[in-house]
């Protein structure tokens, strides 16, 4: 029997993957139908377009979303990064980080069931898979007991298939990090032309092939911190996957509950026939009935489940439903409490203090230094300084920046090149020569020059020292 009170996280529960002594019990969930099921295949297959899809977007001629390595580059929806933006990925995390708290604080783990790629690529490719190839449930534990020809067969084309979508999954991974026409290149080569990116390759298939054919929930279970985090992110109002004890309890079989009914001195069950169906398409092998779990990935197959056993008993469904904790004891319901408004505020300030940094994100870096060397050349009277103006463009595509000194009275400027065309990422260093008559010359002075982004609006000021002597 479950406890009266519903624990917000109960993990010293007799049904989990992971047994009372640290061992792996081995989950084959059921097959299930339902309206969740459905819906979230449907999210599942746009999540995969979405992730595929995105290296070959281009936005501004470059790929939506692409991280090269090599060049030290980073590309995220048509703005271009280099490594000493790299601090801009503090407020990226901070922002990613309040809006998860915001969100499981108001809707649970959302992210497990429907977002997380473990669950998204599990869920379509791997389970349809064994389905496929072993059949429903009870045959594929009937065979994985089996040692004759069939069972042998169908398991080793369940693995070949297994490592073949695990490689499909490394090459998504993959294109994130390797641009397409090289990734493309490098898949119609030999790979002793590239043994460096096909050891990832590999290493990559077997490393997805080990988590989705063998380690599966307990990637969820024992090693995501996130489960571990949601013990203090929830609260009694937070959407998460339940079970209605009031109206389940005291479960029993349903034929006993129609005899109940008649008998006069019995006690009348609850709507739960303990058929044990929302435990047997758990994929992380718990009782929902035992209460909140930290097991529990929110996947919503146990809803489906038992939706599907009311219907046959035709009952109401909802005895295991999305419901805060609070709504499945049948108290007043809460969206709005002061933990929630806590976050949300965080959530806010994060988010404005996320945008002010990319905002900051500069469409070009220039800097001026003086040429290593003497400070200065006395030369015909003429007092002569030298100097570089380093440029570096941080745009997607080619930009041309003007170099023009600011109107300074007895100082002449010789910009050799004051336009300069740049392409992506390129970076060039122009010398810019700075003279003045020695008998002007009244002590050091800061001498200004700046940079225009021509067809943009952003303008630099940068300064160095006049040095001389009279
Ligand atoms: S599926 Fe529903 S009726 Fe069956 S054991 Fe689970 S909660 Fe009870
Ligand atoms: S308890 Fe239900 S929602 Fe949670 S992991 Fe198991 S089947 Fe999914």
């Amino acid at each position: 029997m479950a406890s009266k009170n519903l624990p917000i996280i109960n993990s010293k529960v007799a049904e989990s993957a992971l047994q009372v002594d640290g061992t792996r019990k081995k989950v084959v969930p059921a097959d299930v139908r339902g309206r969740f099921i459905w819906a979230r295949r449907a999210v599942f297959a746009l999540l995969i377009a979405v992730w595929a899809g995105l290296p070959w977007l281009k936005i501004k001629g470059n790929p939506a979303l692409f991280i090269d390595v090599p060049h030290r580059r980073f590309y995220i929806f048509g703005a271009t990064f280099n490594s000493q933006d790299i601090w801009l990925v503090f407020f990226l995390m901070t922002g990613t980080a309040f809006a998860l708290v915001v969100t499981t604080s108001l809707l649970g783990r959302v992210w497990c069931g429907w977002a997380c790629p473990q669950t998204v690529f599990m869920e379509s490719f791997f389970r349809p898979i064994e389905r496929l190839i072993g059949g429903p449930r009870e045959k594929r534990l009937r065979r994985s007991a089996e040692s004759g020809f069939d069972a042998v067969w169908r398991g080793i084309l369940t693995h070949v298939l297994f490592l073949a979508a695990a490689l499909v999954v490394a090459h998504i991974f993959v294109s994130y990090f390797v641009s397409l026409p090289a990734l493309w290149a490098m898949m119609h080569q030999s790979p002793g032309e590239h043994p460096e990116a096909f050891g990832w390759m590999v290493a990559l298939t077997v490393l997805f092939y080990a988590n989705f054919a063998h380690f599966r929930e307990q990637l969820c279970v024992v090693v995501c911190p996130y489960g571990r985090l949601q013990s203090v992110l929830l609260d009694d109002d937070s959407l998460v996957i339940g079970y209605d004890e009031k109206r389940g309890e005291p479960r029993g079989k349903a034929a006993k509950a129609e005899k109940s009914d008649t008998a006069e001195k019995a006690e009348p069950l609850g709507d739960c026939v303990d058929c044990k169906r929302c435990v047997v398409v758990c994929p992380t092998g718990i009782d929902i009935r035992n209460g909140l779990q930290i097991d529990c990935v929110a996947c919503t197959q146990c809803i489906d489940a038992c939706d599907e056993i009311m219907d046959k008993l035709k009952r109401p469904r909802g005895l295991v439903r999305y419901d805060s904790l609070r709504g499945l004891r049948h108290e007043k319901k809460r969206i709005l409490r002061p933990r929630l408004a806590v976050y949300a505020v965080l959530g806010v300030a994060g988010l404005v203090a996320a945008t002010l940094a990319f905002r900051r994100h500069q469409s070009f870096e220039a800097s001026m230094f003086r040429v290593p060397g003497a400070p200065f050349v006395r030369e015909n009277g003429q007092i002569r300084n030298s100097y570089t103006v380093h440029l570096v463009n941080k745009q997607a595509q080619t930009e041309t920046f003007l170099i023009e000194p600011f109107a300074q009275p007895g100082y002449s400027f010789n910009v050799p090149t004051p336009e300069v065309s740049l392409e992506s990422m390129s970076s060039r260093s122009i010398p810019v020569v700075v003279t003045m008559p020695q008998a002007d010359y009244h002590g050091d002075t800061r001498i200004k020059v700046k940079v225009v982004h021509k067809g943009g609006t952003e303008v630099k000021e940068l300064s160095s020292t006049f040095l001389g002597a009279r």
